[in-house]
């Protein structure tokens, strides 16, 4: 349905769109008319240049990214903004990288905005373990390799009770982890000392989709040696089988 036949006439609407992971060819038709026709557009940090590009002249801007770990504006100050643009009888769109209900926060936005009676709708994106995925040519399941695959927020993989990571050690699944690299070395240590065998294929996408991705695959033992330094770009980490089906992945050395 479209976003103007769920506005009541005088009243705003949010539309909470994901973006995908970057290219603007890489957004749904419906994400890109939403935005063509915004009145207030609010972005995240992962949100690219190119897909800023299609917000129109006369839309206004506000950016509530984080950059390094602190956040521009706190999560209930974005709350109130929607709230606050949408009574005002604009058209909202917020901006989110990959899809909205992927630790995109989207279901929280979402509560905020039922609470205050604000008509709304979710725009899917594809979300960064799709687009890596397709781009680095690692299947996210295989028949015979992985009958299953799990998303999992990486930066939470300090503290043992976040994860079942005797589950996770099974074979025949293939882990994304988001937000994880920089705890690779803390990932690989529970998985092994679950029992996941340390050679198990595993890769580094960073950029993912993007004209300037790039791909890093071998064992895991060999990766967490390999992966040193850790940039501004967004990476995702992907453990399992499938992960030796990329043009990229190496064998880790014997
Ligand atoms: N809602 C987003 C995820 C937000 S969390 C989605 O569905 O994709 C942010 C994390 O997503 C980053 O830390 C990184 O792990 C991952 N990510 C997002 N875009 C990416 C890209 N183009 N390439 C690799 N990883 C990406």
């Amino acid at each position: 349905m479209p976003a103007e036949a769920l506005r009541p006439s005088g009243q705003g609407f949010v539309s909470i769109v994901g973006a995908g992971p970057g290219p603007v060819d890489l957004m749904t038709l419906r994400a890109r008319d939403r935005l063509q026709r915004a009145e207030v557009v609010m972005y995240d940090r992962l949100i690219t240049p190119e897909v800023l590009a299609l917000i129109p002249e006369a839309a206004e801007r506000v950016y509530v990214g984080k950059a390094l770990g602190y956040h521009s504006v706190p999560q209930t100050g974005i709350h109130a903004l929607l709230v606050q643009h949408a009574r005002m009888g604009r058209r909202v769109v917020r901006l989110k990288g990959g899809d909205p209900y992927v630790f995109g926060r989207g279901g929280e936005e979402v509560q905020a905005l039922q609470a205050e009676g604000i008509a709304f709708e979710v725009v899917p994106g594809v979300t960064a373990a799709s687009a890596c995925s397709a781009a680095a040519g690692i299947p996210l399941t295989h028949r015979d390799l992985a009958a299953s695959c799990v998303f999992l927020p990486g930066h939470l993989a300090d503290d043992n009770a976040t994860h079942d990571w005797a589950a996770l050690a099974k074979s025949g699944q293939t882990r994304v982890f988001y937000m994880g690299l920089q705890r690779l070395p803390q990932i690989a240590h529970q998985l092994i000392a679950h029992g996941l065998a340390p050679d198990t294929p595993a890769a580094i996408v960073r950029d993912g989709a993007r004209a300037t991705q790039t791909v890093m695959a071998t064992g895991l033992r060999d990766l967490v040696a390999r992966a040193l330094g850790y940039g501004p770009q967004p990476g995702l980490l992907i453990i399992g089988e499938t992960v030796q089906l990329s043009p990229d992945f190496h064998p880790p050395a014997q």
